[in-house]
């Protein structure tokens, strides 16, 4: 059996962390067993569904690079292959049509309540042996129902959560198609899940209760039915359910806050899912590892330092042109342009290590291309007489040297000890007139990256304020 497993968002509102997270676990599910992984868009709730919506989720997947081997498969252009399921449902006597109005479905409702009974379709119209049913109401456009099989359980082995029963006495006829013909969710899910051969469901366990209607729909419809994998949902770091409360839900979010898609992945992998004390692996690990049986049937917590944590691991990984290039498009984004300006891979390598995250890494570049005035206090407190002193000898002797890191190491080194200036009297002076801060890493890579001019203009700056 080859092993198909799908992704099938609704398109009202981002890719959020726990689509991401389903969408992860479908994937690698799907490589692992070098099966396909089919992305299908659900966007049959027309009211809710935008374009904008669709693009948020594919731009999402694309970003995490969980690529699809087929589609994306749109429900609204499959309007026809569902209404032929339905007459052929029809034709079979497995789905009927049912004449009730709203006001009689209110009657009866209200009816049940009285009793104390859960609300459910009474299957008067359901043809049965021996039942005469009414003649149909002129003017009604009928909806159609599925018969539901009345007796026994629906069960099955769920992946995540074990074996789930429903009483199919629970389960009433449920509307497969609307008065005006457009099929319901839970049956366009069923049509698709058995035409595109899904043989492994993996999604949110909010759809529990959707599942034995779906059962019972492809066993009617003689369809084989796919395993199912219901994921327990995502808490927040306070121990809530996952909202927009929590802040980034959105995966594009991460992106624009500066987290690698490696990070993001390496912890939505391990949220719900372990493989022993593992957590630091790549995808090509994940993908060999990854099983459903070691899938928590708890809640997972986000926990936003372990993600930071992973980050920074990743960033220190990360090559000099990618973080490059990141640095450069986020310092664009601010209005700076770094060319013409110090080697942007240079200064990445330089500061990968010190930041957590990109758009630090773009904040930590962003004096080495904007010549930054030191703030009037922190000159008070750096810019003594004495370091001024320094720093103006420090001016004459760069002003020759040779350029390259270890002789600016010297030179700063010497200069310190003419003037009789410890180094650090020196060189956080020096740092403060080059970047606005006390801090940076070693101060002959600095200098060094920074290039002759610059660091001969900046001092200039500082000594004649
Ligand atoms: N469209 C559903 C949702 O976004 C998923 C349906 C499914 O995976 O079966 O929640």
């Amino acid at each position: 059996m080859k092993v198909r497993t799908r992704f099938a968002p609704s398109p009202t509102g981002f890719l959020h962390i726990g689509g991401a997270r389903t969408a992860l676990f479908s994937w690698a599910y799907a490589r692992r067993h070098g099966g396909s992984f089919i992305l299908r868009i659900e966007d049959t709730d027309v009211a809710r569904s935008t374009p904008e919506a669709v693009q948020a989720i594919i731009d999402g997947m694309q970003w995490l690079g969980l690529s699809h081997d087929e589609g994306p498969f749109y429900q609204m252009r499959r309007m026809d292959r569902y209404r032929q399921v339905i007459d052929e449902m029809l034709a079979a006597g497995t789905a009927y049509h049912c004449y009730t109005s709203k006001e009689e479905l209110d009657a009866l409702r209200a009816e049940q309540e009285a009793r104390k009974e859960k609300p459910r379709y009474d299957g008067r119209w359901r043809p049965e042996a021996g039942k005469t049913l009414s003649p149909p109401p002129a003017g009604v456009a009928p909806v159609v129902r599925f018969r539901n099989p009345t007796g026994g359980v629906v069960a099955w082995q769920d992946q995540v959560k074990g074996r789930i029963e429903f009483a199919n006495s629970e389960l009433d006829d449920f509307i497969i198609a609307r008065g005006d013909g457009t099929p319901t969710y839970n049956f366009c899910v069923v049509v698709d899940d058995r035409d595109m051969n899904i043989t492994h469901v993996i999604r949110g366990d909010d759809h529990v209760n959707n599942t034995p209607r779906q059962i019972n729909l492809l066993q009617a419809l003689g369809a084989p039915v796919p395993r199912y994998a219901h994921l327990s949902m995502i808490l927040g770091d306070d121990g809530q359910k996952l909202s927009k409360r929590h802040g980034a839900v959105s995966v594009m979010q991460y992106e624009e806050d500066g987290y690698l898609p490696e990070a993001v992945l390496n912890y939505l992998a391990r949220l719900g899912w372990s493989h022993g004390d593992e957590e630091v692996f790549s995808m090509e690990q994940f993908v060999q590892w990854f099983d459903l049986d070691h899938i928590t049937a708890s809640a997972a917590q986000f926990n936003t330092e372990k993600l930071n944590w992973l980050n920074a691991h990743y960033l220190k990984l990360a090559d000099a042109q990618r973080l490059a290039a990141e640095a450069t498009r986020r310092l664009a984004r601010q209005g700076v342009a770094v060319a013409g300006g110090p080697d942007v891979a240079q200064l990445a390598m330089l500061y990968r290590d010190r930041v957590g995250n990109l758009n630090e890494l773009a904040d930590a570049l962003h004096p080495f291309y904007v010549a930054p005035r030191p703030k009037a206090e922190m000159a008070a407190q750096h810019l003594t007489e004495a370091a001024q002193k320094g720093l103006h000898a420090l001016r004459e002797r760069l002003a020759a040297c040779d350029w390259q890191a270890a002789e600016l190491g010297l030179a700063v080194k010497q200069t310190a000890a003419e003037c009789g200036l410890k180094m650090p009297q020196l060189a956080i002076p020096l740092r403060v007139a080059l970047l606005g801060m006390p801090q940076s890493p070693s101060i002959d890579a600095v200098l060094e990256v920074l290039g002759r001019e610059r660091v001969l203009q900046r001092l200039a700056a500082v000594l004649s304020a």
